[in-house]
């Protein structure tokens, strides 16, 4: 596969489990100075099984969470407006083969119908969802774009989606400029696994099953200026520290190429699919440790970098996983086009495990301490690609954040919260400002006054 050696891979894995505890204490010292980490130190982080050195990985990735993104926890709400698909992924329950998926492309109106659906709830982040391809490449960017238009003009109490993130399969040059243009935030393209071998067993059919053509798809990407890209592993399909360390060095390529790496990096764990007995049984499951040990190691590998988590997870062990470096997690979710005003899920691309309700989210988050945020400032102010790392880096961001976080809480508890919820926010609130530093205080009081008195979708 392109950009990845397989055998160094192999032999980092081989030669890091000679590691001593001198040496782990080292690089969690070096990470948590906000350093990325190489392979060898990361295989290290990897082959690490006493407790009271795990318990030192967990503490520091908690460390560097909180160093660079401070308390707030990204929200956002995946949007499914197709399952048509023309490949054969055989994991996925969108794959052609499968006869008993409905199929469904939503039109423009049912888009902004579920849109709807989706702002009542107080959802302001949408990472929009397709199975790849209509008919042909032209009516698939057309409708891609058509979407998100449909998504960004859709209004609820003055109030409209604020970033889509868009997880949809490679297009070519010409059509990721589209794209771009209809103001995308990120692009996301999860490789599945970095083993070739692998990647040829479950990618059996379509333009999909062409493993290159896949990780070139983001270099695509960067050329049209599209520099706020998200990358993943589906974990389940080959050994994880194979995946981990392979994926640094899709990182390692895009940095010294673009100058910046991925934006977010989201860790998928092989969910059950109708219509796929292999996501029932995937050949290398991660185990619950090992699954606190892959987040909690990526938080230190690729310190800057947001990390994502959907409701695959159980909400007992999102709970947890937030703790060791997650940043943004999705809520309320469905996987069926149409599914957040239709009570048929048949035609849902896999099962969901945390089916709690946004509000329940939201008041969960607040009970741990974490700032529940809607933001998507960065992305409307020019912070993205290089120029986000450069204040991401030396952990600059959360000074934005901080604030950030707060105003798009203060809106969601005015128009959105239960009323229980809406008096543990404003308890939250109350408790945020005073650990504030007096001049962040005053910028954020002033703020939070106009929203109270009518304004909108304040940032700064
Ligand atoms: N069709 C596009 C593609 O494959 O890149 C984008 C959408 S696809 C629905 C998004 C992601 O869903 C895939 O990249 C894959 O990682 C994930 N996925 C597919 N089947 C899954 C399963 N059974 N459990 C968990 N995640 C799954
Ligand atoms: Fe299609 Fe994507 Fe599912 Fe593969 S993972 S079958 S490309 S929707």
């Amino acid at each position: 596969m392109k950009y990845i050696n397989e055998n160094e891979i192999f032999n980092i894995i081989k030669q890091a489990e000679n590691y001593n505890e001198k040496e782990v204490i080292e690089i969690l010292d070096k990470a948590k100075k906000l350093n990325r980490l190489s392979l060898k130190e990361t295989a290290i982080l990897l082959s690490v099984k006493e407790k009271e050195l795990l318990n030192e990985i967990f503490n520091s990735a908690k460390y560097i969470k909180n160093k660079i993104y401070g308390k707030r926890v990204v929200l956002f709400a995946p949007l499914y407006i197709s399952n048509y698909c023309v490949n054969h992924c055989v994991y996925c329950g969108f794959n052609c083969t499968n006869k008993e998926t409905k199929r469904k492309a939503l039109n423009i109106e049912e888009i902004k119908e579920q849109t709807l659906q989706l702002l009542k709830r107080g959802h302001m982040r949408i990472l929009l969802v397709t199975g790849e391809g209509l008919d042909n490449n032209e009516k698939y960017i057309n409708y891609l774009c058509d979407a998100i238009k449909a998504i960004y003009s859709v209004e609820f109490k003055g109030l409209k989606i604020k970033r889509i993130n868009i997880n949809c399969a490679p297009l070519t040059k010409e059509h990721f400029q589209k794209l771009k243009d209809c103001g995308i935030g990120t692009y996301q393209l999860f490789q599945e696994t970095y083993h070739e071998e692998t990647y040829r067993k479950v990618h059996l059919k379509g333009p999909k099953s062409d493993a290159d053509l896949r990780i070139s798809a983001l270099d695509k990407a960067f050329s049209v200026g599209i520099d706020d890209v998200g990358i993943g592993i589906l974990f389940g399909l080959y050994d994880y520290k194979f995946e981990i360390l392979a994926m640094l060095q899709h990182i390692e390529y895009l940095e010294k190429n673009y100058g910046v790496g991925p934006h977010t990096i989201s860790v998928p764990r092989m969910e059950a699919a109708e219509g796929s007995d292999f996501a029932s049984n995937p050949p290398c499951p991660p185990s619950d440790d090992d699954f606190r040990k892959i987040v909690a190691i990526l938080r230190l590998a690729v310190p800057y970098t947001g990390l994502i988590l959907s409701t695959r997870e159980s909400a007992e062990s999102r709970n947890e996983l937030i703790d060791l470096g997650i940043s943004q997690i999705s809520a309320e979710s469905c996987t069926s086009p149409g599914g957040y005003s239709d009570n048929d899920k048949s035609s849902a691309q896999f099962e969901i495990s945390d089916k709690r309700s946004l509000d329940e989210i939201v008041d969960f988050l607040m009970t741990k301490d974490y700032t529940p945020s809607f933001c998507a400032a960065c992305y409307r102010k020019g912070r993205t690609g290089d120029v986000f790392m450069h204040i991401a880096k030396p952990g600059n961001i959360k000074n934005k954040c901080e604030i950030n976080s707060i105003l798009t809480l203060k809106e969601y508890l005015m128009n959105f919260a239960t009323k229980n919820t809406k008096e543990q926010g404003e308890i939250f609130i109350k408790k945020s400002l005073s650990e504030m530093d007096d001049e962040t205080k005053e910028i954020t009081l002033n703020l939070l006054k106009k929203i109270e008195n009518g304004e909108k979708d304040i940032f700064v």
